[in-house]
């Protein structure tokens, strides 16, 4: 990614992007437990306060080998494809058990074996939120400091073909970025490539999401081309 310099509203960045409180340390958005090495170059940073920037690290472990788990359809360490989460799972033996609890083996009805994966959807929803919050902070100068109106996850592919279009396509807005947000100098200086709107491909295979803004802001994002979210805040 090309670092872009955030020239919007001075009111609106020098505290922690989760709770307003105090810019104590540097949160990486997405957090590069989400990521393979090598990382790309010039990962957003948002101010973040040191309560905030901890507490999240346990959930984004889990969620990254929850993840890593169900695409894979195992536990197993050796047996996983993303380095970092078969370390995690190695050292981790609590998180692995806790995982590999929330596995129902079931049968179709052809009798062939059936896995699915329960998460803890607790977990799974501060992580989107934390996401969603540096994005909208970062991409389009807007901090959201209060609940949102929605907060969406699912695997993509229980999406129908006219739901996975609906998520794909950048919701039109009508609207412009503030003067200075990054979205507008990303417009200006990328042209076509990547537009208003238009989905951001941290790594391949691994992290994208779209910031759209003016009047709601909607959050859209893709963990390991398998789990989608979406938050909005009107
Ligand atoms: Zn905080």
């Amino acid at each position: 990614m090309r670092k872009v310099p955030n020239f919007g509203d001075d009111r609106q960045k020098g505290f922690c992007v989760h709770c307003g409180g105090p810019a104590q340390t540097k949160d990486h958005a997405p957090s590069k437990v989400f990521l393979d090495m090598p990382h790309p170059q010039h990962m957003p940073t948002l101010p973040s306060c040191s309560k905030c920037n901890n507490g999240f690290s346990d959930d984004e472990e889990y969620l990254a080998s929850f993840v890593e788990c169900v695409i894979c359809g195992t536990t197993d360490p050796t047996q996983l494809q993303r380095d970092k989460v078969r370390k995690a799972l190695k050292r981790n033996g609590k998180l692995r058990k806790r995982i590999e609890n929330s596995k129902r083996e079931g049968e179709t009805a052809n009798g062939e074996r059936l896995l699915t994966w329960c998460p803890e959807d607790n977990r799974v929803q501060s992580v989107v939120l934390k996401l969603a919050r540096c994005h909208a902070a970062y991409e389009l100068n807007e901090p959201q400091l209060h609940e949102p109106a929605l907060i969406n996850v699912f695997p993509l592919l229980t999406l129908n073909p006219n739901q996975l279009q609906q998520f794909e396509t950048p919701p039109d807005t009508g609207g412009w970025p503030e003067v200075g947000s990054r979205s507008l100098e990303r417009i200006a200086f990328d042209g076509v490539s990547i537009e208003v709107g238009g989905w951001l491909v941290v790594q391949k295979g691994r992290y994208r999401f779209l910031a759209a803004g003016a009047g709601s802001v909607i959050i859209r994002g893709v963990l390991s081309e398998y789990l989608g979210y979406e938050v909005i805040w009107d």
